[in-house]
């Protein structure tokens, strides 16, 4: 049953489901990966481990590309670059993220106002709506961690349409209890089914779909909206520029500054000798609420095995920090004169190490970012829709193929 699924928190485990998944990566996941079954074998269930980088979207492409061709695996490539994509797409529109927190914070106060929504909220959470399938996800989410994409899209669906709740308030359950809970993948994607995304364009879960594709464990019966019309809401903000690279120098005594967003940070620690580390924990700012304690163990697990695979550049953490005030006093007890951080895109740890910066930043220590070569190479694509980033995937595999961007 589904609800065994678990997630050891460590790259080696990653590696060793890499190796096991990359067999059925080919045309067996393009025939296979729409199916929600038991198990999830059908997809590769490495989201958690991909969504924290403890092993990355080049490792896990080039060990898929090693062994299928491009046609066989081009559907699950195409996933990976989906994720890739959303990326590259919030990091140039980051008001969005601030617009679904504005949007979480007023569905909230509304919820401590109106009976009736805090009710089916609650029973929405709970998985007590007596819609039997959408009830089985919402506890197999708050089980496991997980849920197989078409139950994410199903559920959001069900969530917006069917039970007619907000959906910044879904995005928040998700990202409160989902291991690979992402800003950009988790908020982008709610906006998607909603029709905010490719605006007018929205996502209804269908009973007969959902039959098919669950093997007909569950649609039977099951009453839904499926003729609502989509959200509507304002025009995506202008871009802005990519964040870039800041070199750090090599002369300078560096604290090295650690987040959840980047679990193999050697690609940040070229040309460096490190005096200090240090964490700084995102985790709790996922949600206003309280984050499910396996997502934040799952993440804390998480780093402590980057910090055992890293100790010999790292050294002992000088601590795991929650507050941006912790880090800067820090930095401040060891004389730096400069923090490297590999970059972390818009979300909490973005959020808590920029204010860490502004906190330095009259003591003249800059917290300079490293932006990983492969985010560098695509993210600049992610200007408008998939479809147009998805004509530069051969572009991406040829460089990847070369290692240029690991
Ligand atoms: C409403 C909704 C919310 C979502 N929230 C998140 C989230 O918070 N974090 C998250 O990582 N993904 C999210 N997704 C995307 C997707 O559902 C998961 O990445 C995928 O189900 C993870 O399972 P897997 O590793 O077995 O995927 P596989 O099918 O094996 O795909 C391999 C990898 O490609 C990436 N990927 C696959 N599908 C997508 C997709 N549609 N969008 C972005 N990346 C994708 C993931 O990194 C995944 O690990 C969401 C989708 C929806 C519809």
């Amino acid at each position: 049953m589904t609800l065994s699924l678990s997630f050891p928190p460590t790259r080696t485990e990653a590696l060793t489901r890499l190796a096991d998944f990359v067999p059925r990566a080919g045309r067996d996941y393009a025939s296979q990966r729409n199916y929600d079954r038991p198990g999830h074998r059908d997809v590769s269930t490495l989201s958690p481990y991909l969504r924290h980088r403890l092993i990355t979207e080049t490792e896990v492409l080039q060990s898929v590309l090693g062994r299928h061709s491009p046609a066989a695996a081009e559907k699950f490539v195409q996933e990976v670059f989906w994720r890739t994509y959303w990326k590259g797409w919030l990091e140039m529109r980051p008001q969005v993220w601030r617009d679904y927190q504005h949007g979480l914070t007023a569905a909230l106060n509304r919820v401590q106002t109106e009976a009736g929504l805090r009710a089916a909220w609650e029973s929405a959470c709970l998985g007590d709506t007596g819609l039997d399938a959408f009830d089985h996800w919402a506890r197999e989410l708050a089980s496991t961690g997980y849920l197989h994409n078409h139950a994410r899209m199903w559920f959001a669906s069900i969530w917006i349409f069917t039970l007619r709740l907000p959906w910044e308030l879904g995005a928040d359950f998700f990202l409160r209890h989902l291991l690979d809970g992402d800003p950009a993948s988790n908020t982008l994607s709610w906006r998607w089914v909603a029709g905010l995304q490719t605006q007018g364009k929205h996502y209804l879960a269908r009973p007969a779909n959902i039959s098919k594709y669950t093997e007909w464990r569950f649609g039977k019966g099951l009453a839904l909206d499926v003729s609502a019309a989509p959200l509507s809401g304002p025009p995506h903000p202008p871009r802005q520029a990519l964040p870039e690279t800041q070199r750090p120098d090599p002369d300078r005594r560096t604290g090295f500054l650690l987040t959840e967003e980047d679990l193999s940070p050697g690609h940040a620690l070229t040309g460096i000798t490190v005096a200090t580390s240090c964490v700084l924990l995102g985790t709790a700012g996922r949600s206003p609420l309280t984050v499910a304690p396996a997502v934040a163990d799952f993440t804390r697990a998480a780093t402590e095995d980057c910090l055992n695979r890293f100790a010999d550049r790292l050294g002992t953490p000088a601590g795991l920090f929650e507050t941006p005030e912790d880090v800067a006093d820090w930095a401040r007890a060891h004389d730096l004169e400069q923090i490297v951080m590999p970059h972390a895109p818009v979300g909490p740890a973005a959020d808590r190490a920029a204010r860490a910066a502004r906190l330095l930043a009259d003591d003249g220590i800059p917290v300079l970012r490293v932006i990983r070569p492969y985010d560098s190479l695509c993210w600049p694509r992610a200007t408008a829709g998939f479809f147009k980033f998805k004509a530069h995937i051969p572009a991406f595999l040829k460089e990847i193929a070369g290692s240029k961007a690991a």
